[in-house]
């Protein structure tokens, strides 16, 4: 029960890595706000079977695009959990495409998701996070932020500047017992993941180290280790989790 009376953020949360995440954290005692953009429904089925196994959880809606509904957001949460001890920003978005082929939107609607959602998300929470003098963030990265593969450009422009903001947070955030950190999924069993699976499974799998994919809960349990105390000597840091597919 790491998070026993601590409350969590999960963007993303209606399914997933973000999904897989909320369930970990309120497992482990967390009230749990799960994010979605738009599919109520599915952040409502998260959080029932929350419930349903003691949990406590509630949905909120939140566009990581837009700093209005962010702000919203975060203003939800806070009038019913009054603060924010753990922030997951599990948002975010693919569009592939090869250089040529990549025109600007595809670009900026990648770049602004996953980098620039980080950074608004981010942004308000904080300020609660300041207040609190307290409170732990982890960002998701990708092995594209370091090792990407062809049509990636803006994927991967979007997640090392994920990874650039992490350890520049943590240097920003560390003097108010903020910790910043960030995790960098491999091949995940997720509807982001299927189009590539679909294509090169046996490819990809064969340059894993243990020549499989990975699970949402494999990347939940790494984030609920940096969110939680056991990392309290941990910041700034990218945790790879992708069966050794960076090496
Ligand atoms: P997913 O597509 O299953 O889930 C992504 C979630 O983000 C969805 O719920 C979607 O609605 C939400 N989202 C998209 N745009 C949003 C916006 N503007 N505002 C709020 N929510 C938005 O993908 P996933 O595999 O769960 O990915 C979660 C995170 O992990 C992403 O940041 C992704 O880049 C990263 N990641 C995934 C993999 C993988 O193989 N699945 C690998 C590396 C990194």
């Amino acid at each position: 029960m790491r998070f026993k009376g601590k409350t969590a953020l999960v963007t993303g949360g209606s399914r997933g890595i973000g999904a897989a995440t909320a369930r970990r954290l309120a497992s482990e005692g967390a009230q749990v706000w799960v994010g979605y953009r738009e599919r109520a429904d599915k952040a409502a089925e998260v959080v029932a079977s929350i419930e349903e196994e003691g949990g406590v959880a509630h949905s909120v809606a939140i566009d990581v695009t837009s700093s209005v509904s962010v702000q919203s957001a975060v203003d939800t949460v806070l009038a019913t959990s009054d603060r924010i001890d753990v922030l997951v920003n599990s948002a975010g978005i693919t569009r592939d495409g090869l250089l040529l082929a990549m025109d600007e939107d595809q670009w900026s609607e990648v770049l602004d998701t996953n980098a620039g959602g980080s950074y608004r998300v981010v942004k308000v929470v904080a300020r609660t996070m300041l207040r609190q003098r307290s409170g732990s963030i982890v960002l998701l990265s990708s092995v594209a932020g370091q090792k990407a593969g062809r049509g990636h450009a803006n994927y991967a422009a979007s997640k090392g500047a994920v990874e650039a903001m992490t350890r520049a947070l943590a240097n920003e955030l560390a003097r108010k017992k903020i910790r910043v950190n960030a995790v960098a999924p491999g091949v995940i069993l997720t509807d982001m993941s299927a189009r590539v699976r679909e294509a090169a499974a046996d490819v990809i799998k064969g340059e894993i180290l243990q020549k499989r994919f990975g699970e949402p809960e494999e990347v939940a349990a790494a984030i609920a280790f940096l969110a939680s105390d056991d990392a309290s000597y941990v910041t700034g840091q990218v945790l790879s989790v992708d069966g050794g597919f960076k090496m």
